[in-house]
């Protein structure tokens, strides 16, 4: 063998057993006792588990019309580093069209910038900001050249716009095995609520949760329902916050419709409290924090099989960024680097506090996503034939949560000071150590755009 990890506890979706697992090249080969290797990692007392991932993350800009922000600081080589440093190995970038751009032209710009910088594998979405009828044409080709998935944010103006436009969207994608990517905030309903708080002189970002109410999410998941019962597309729900909304999308799951959840960290860990702390700006995401009966809820819906997938919606903006003078309720910027915190605040939180078990800790950060976004068995699971990306985790590692001291450029983490139990000791990546002893040891540009094939229903 090329590499072995040994006696680990390998861990997938549905086994767990202290093993060896052999590699060969870029692929698992054997996983059985007394393997031996030109390179052996000892994994006694660790957890193996499938590399993680992320398949929503933001490392490239986005060229919202209007949108007049200054440059974000992560790109695919500080996101893909802080990827392979929390145990992710496969990541999915947000690509956006320049304006005038194509969808393939589009996917085209950002596959060169991660072919010459990314550390870990990815794919990427293409984001309809215009459904033309030359981009619907193209979608038939996306599929064919194996990019199967498409975001659509129901947030934004021209959504309501061209609704037809978007519905049509959807229903071909899912012809053609391409999930959509829905974010679901109704757009309309946001901006008349944030009129009204400004015209009240509330327009602080202290009021950001004020601005977006859960039922401005929970009606756009019912309407992403409808749309997946109207055309019978598959629709993947990203960053799913509340309750009122994990209702609307478990509603839809108990009858049968490909309605898929996924929920972000800071919906987890945080709630709405912070918001009244000095830097209140430096929580605002899309959606805002909500309350601790939210919070519960979507715990309970991970541990249930209600959410499938957690990822990050990673956006790299500095504390600078966030914090800058003058944003109010409608010009904060979303969002925040939890690319490397992901999987060592889940398991901690989840796994050592009891709440999910190892194997639903594999589902939510790789198998269910691998399956979803058309890379199963090729990634997430540990199997042989499938590719070599593994993450050897130590459970007893203890941690403060440190940004400063983390690979994103944003140099802040909102978990600050947190003690966290379990990090990954070692991360493999097509069987390549990428990460190990706390140092990244990959090159840049060695990550390899991963070929999808079709979604797959859970
Ligand atoms: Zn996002």
């Amino acid at each position: 063998m090329d590499l072995v990890v040994k006696n680990g506890t390998v861990v997938t979706s549905g086994s767990m057993a202290v093993s060896d697992v052999g590699v060969e090249g870029e692929k698992i080969a054997v996983i059985g006792p007394g393997l031996t290797g030109k390179r052996e990692i000892d994994a006694r007392g660790k957890y193996v588990f499938p590399g993680g991932i992320d398949v929503h993350v933001h490392l490239t800009p986005s060229y919202i019309p209007g949108a007049d922000a200054p440059k974000r600081v992560d790109d695919f080589l500080s996101g893909s580093a802080a990827a392979v440093a929390g145990g992710i190995t496969t990541i999915g970038n947000m690509t956006f069209q320049r304006p005038g751009e194509t969808l393939r032209e589009g996917v085209a710009r950002d596959m060169e910038d991660a072919r010459r910088n990314a550390v870990c594998d990815y794919v990427l979405h293409p984001v309809l900001t215009d459904p033309s009828e030359r981009n619907l044409a193209q979608l038939p080709d996306l599929a064919a050249d194996g990019h199967t998935s498409l975001k659509i944010f129901l947030l934004f103006e021209h959504f309501d716009a061209r609704v037809a436009d978007y519905i049509k969207a959807i229903q071909t994608a899912g012809r053609h095995g391409t999930i959509s990517m829905l974010h679901c905030e109704d757009g309309a309903l946001i901006r008349c609520v944030c009129q009204e708080l400004l015209a009240k002189g509330l327009g602080a970002p202290r009021y950001y949760p004020n601005s977006r109410p859960v039922f401005t999410e929970s009606a756009s998941v019912e309407r992403a329902v409808a749309i997946v019962r109207a055309t019978g597309a598959p629709a993947y729900i990203v960053h799913l916050s509340s309750r009122a909304a994990l209702d609307a999308a478990r509603r839809g799951r108990a009858d049968g419709l490909p309605v898929y959840v996924e929920t972000r960290p800071i919906y987890l860990y945080l709630t709405r409290e912070r918001f009244e702390e000095p830097d209140a700006a430096k929580y605002v995401g899309n959606p805002p924090l909500r309350e601790v009966i939210d919070l519960q809820s979507i715990w309970h819906g991970l541990h249930h099989g209600d959410i499938q997938c957690l990822c990050s919606d990673h956006v790299g903006w500095s504390l600078e960024q966030k914090l800058e003078p003058g944003l109010n309720i409608t010009t904060v910027r979303p969002g925040m680097a939890d690319l490397e915190t992901l999987m060592p605040m889940l398991y901690s939180e989840g796994v050592h506090g009891g709440r999910i078990s190892l194997s639903r800790f594999v589902e939510v950060t790789s198998t269910n996503t691998a399956k979803l976004f058309g890379m199963y068995p090729q990634k997430g699971t540990i199997a042989v034939g499938s590719d070599a990306d593994l993450v050897v985790w130590d459970p007893a590692a203890l941690r403060k949560i440190e940004g400063s001291k983390m690979r994103s450029n944003a140099g802040y983490s909102v978990y600050e000071g947190r003690q966290v139990q379990g990090w990954p000791a070692c991360t493999i990546s097509r069987g390549e150590v990428v990460f190990e002893n706390g140092e990244i040891t990959a090159r840049r540009g060695r990550g390899k755009w991963v070929r999808r094939g079709r979604t797959m229903a859970l």
